[in-house]
């Protein structure tokens, strides 16, 4: 049954975020108002004026819910009757293990769901500042290219330092599968710094033929270029690393590679020509990331080269280096854990400009955001999803799971992330355990166990979690 003697709470984007948390609102006997810009003005990357249109590739990933992590939130999305997820399963296109789908075809489907819903309005309108204060209860799902005049009122009320319009994205590696006979543990000079421990990268050294040969392997890497659109967003400290290589052999090994202040625990006599940093990059110390390796390389050329690095000849990488053109802001300062604005309680954001990335992920913030304010909206205390689910993990990175940068105290480190194992709860000590039977259990087996182990604790956690709100 639906109640709509509730007053509307109000959307911004019609984007993957937008739609799906209207779908959440209205499901729960709350009417919307979804305000999208499309039909009056364009963004760069769009091409149509229907709601949750994927600007590029027609897919959302992996559907394993066994033992990928984007599996695993596309199995909690779905249980949590997501619209995206229903619009994606319904208009499925053959990829292998894959969920992709024939994009108009997902897009008229989820526009046709919310046009039909009788507590959905859709008002197709350019909202050019922040909501007005009638709006008691909004939510701000205007993404990566947010109008430049709803991003000027945001930045006004966030600060200056708030709102990013570029990512720039060094790669972040798994920390189990560093190898640390190479690496060692230690800052630079052993600073311990606010809140340090002198041994807080994890350092991987160079002898002068790895570093040539690296130096020539970036110089050689195949870069993305920017778009028209996009500019060439280079800035001071954010140059993509294989543009300091260009410009000089040795420029990496006076930046980010320089060996100075570390000694090599496992040759304290021998001095490294260059070592490359990874500083831990979540809270969980799972994920570590390439102290200014910010990169264009295409992602296929940067696992090759990153590779050739000692200590990470195996590494997994939890997401690759990029460069964008974003809008994002720095939600662990600024929200709280139900994604309101600590600034203007009852203001939520919602997608990808909250600091997640990718289709899935976008739609999964917008989920949690909808299903937040219609709580709040019916007075209904606010269930957060807990925090070995991956719902959790993701909104857990985004309000608070990541750490204090050491480099700019007072400031913390915060980079858009898609889902990825990293982000979960590390399992209880003991749960690995080799098979009965197996002979040989290595290293790939037991990380294969575990991400099915995690996997398995997600699901189970999620509909806990869902069969209790
Ligand atoms: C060029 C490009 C390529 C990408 N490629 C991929 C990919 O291959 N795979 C992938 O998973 N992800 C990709 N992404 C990221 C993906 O597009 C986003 O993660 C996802 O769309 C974000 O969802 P969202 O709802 O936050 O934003 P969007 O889906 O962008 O939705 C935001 C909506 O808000 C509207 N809007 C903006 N400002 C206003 C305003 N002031 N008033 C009213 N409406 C407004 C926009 O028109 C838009 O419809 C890409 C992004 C870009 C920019």
């Amino acid at each position: 049954m639906t109640d709509s003697s509730f007053s509307p709470i109000h959307i911004i984007g019609g984007g993957l975020a937008g739609s799906e948390a209207a779908w959440q609102i209205a499901q729960a006997g709350v009417p919307v108002i979804l305000h999208e810009m499309r039909g009056v003005r364009g963004t760069d990357a769009h091409k149509t004026d229907g709601l949750a249109e994927l600007v590029c590739s027609n897919s959302f990933r992996s559907d394993d819910a066994t033992s990928n992590a984007v599996g695993v939130i596309h199995a909690e999305m779905r249980m949590a009757n997501s619209l995206i997820m229903a619009c994606a399963d319904r208009h499925q296109v053959p990829a292998g293990g894959a969920l992709a789908v024939d994009r108009d075809g997902f897009s008229e489907a989820v526009t046709a769901e919310l046009q039909a819903h009788p507590l959905i309005t859709i008002v197709r309108e350019e909202v050019t500042g922040l909501p007005p204060e009638a709006w008691d209860l909004a939510i701000i799902a205007s993404g990566p290219l947010t109008s430049p005049s709803l991003a000027e009122a945001i930045r006004e009320k966030t600060g200056e330092d708030a709102l990013a319009f570029f990512d720039a994205i060094a790669p972040i590696v798994h920390r189990d599968s560093i190898n640390m006979d190479i690496c060692w543990y230690q800052s630079r000079y052993d600073k311990v710094g606010p809140g340090g421990t002198g041994k807080d990268y994890i350092n991987c050294p160079l002898d002068e033929t790895q570093y040539n040969a690296f130096i020539d392997a970036l110089i050689e890497g195949d870069a993305v270029g920017f778009k028209e659109w996009e500019g060439t967003p280079y800035f001071d400290g954010c140059l993509p690393i294989e543009v300091m290589a260009e410009r000089g052999r040795e420029t990496l090994r006076h930046g980010p590679m320089k060996p100075m202040g570390l000694t090599n625990a496992h040759n304290p006599t021998v001095k490294a020509y260059a070592v490359v940093q990874l500083r831990q990059d979540n809270a969980l110390g799972t994920l570590y990331n390439m102290v200014g390796f910010q990169t264009k390389l295409k992602y296929g050329a940067q696992a090759e080269i990153f590779r050739m690095i000692p200590g990470l000849e195996n590494a997994e990488f939890a997401r690759l280096g990029g460069l964008h053109r974003n809008t994002y802001i720095h939600s662990p300062t600024l929200l709280d854990p139900t994604l309101q604005l600590k600034a203007r309680p009852g203001l939520r954001f919602a997608g990808q400009i909250t600091g997640c990335e990718g289709y899935v992920e976008s739609a999964s913030i917008g989920l949690l955001a909808g299903r937040f304010a219609a709580a709040e909206r019916k007075g209904e205390e606010i269930s957060l999803p807990p925090a070995t689910t991956a719902l959790g993990s993701l909104l857990n990175h985004i309000t608070g799971g990541h750490i204090v940068s050491d480099e700019e105290p007072g400031k913390r480190s915060f980079q858009p992330m898609n889902i990825n194992f990293g982000l979960f709860p590390e399992l209880e000590p003991g749960s690995i355990v080799k098979p009965e039977g197996v002979k040989r259990f290595r290293g790939k087996d037991k990380t294969i166990m575990k991400r099915q182990l995690v996997a398995a604790r997600a699901l189970e956690d999620c509909k806990a979690w869902l069969d209790r709100a």
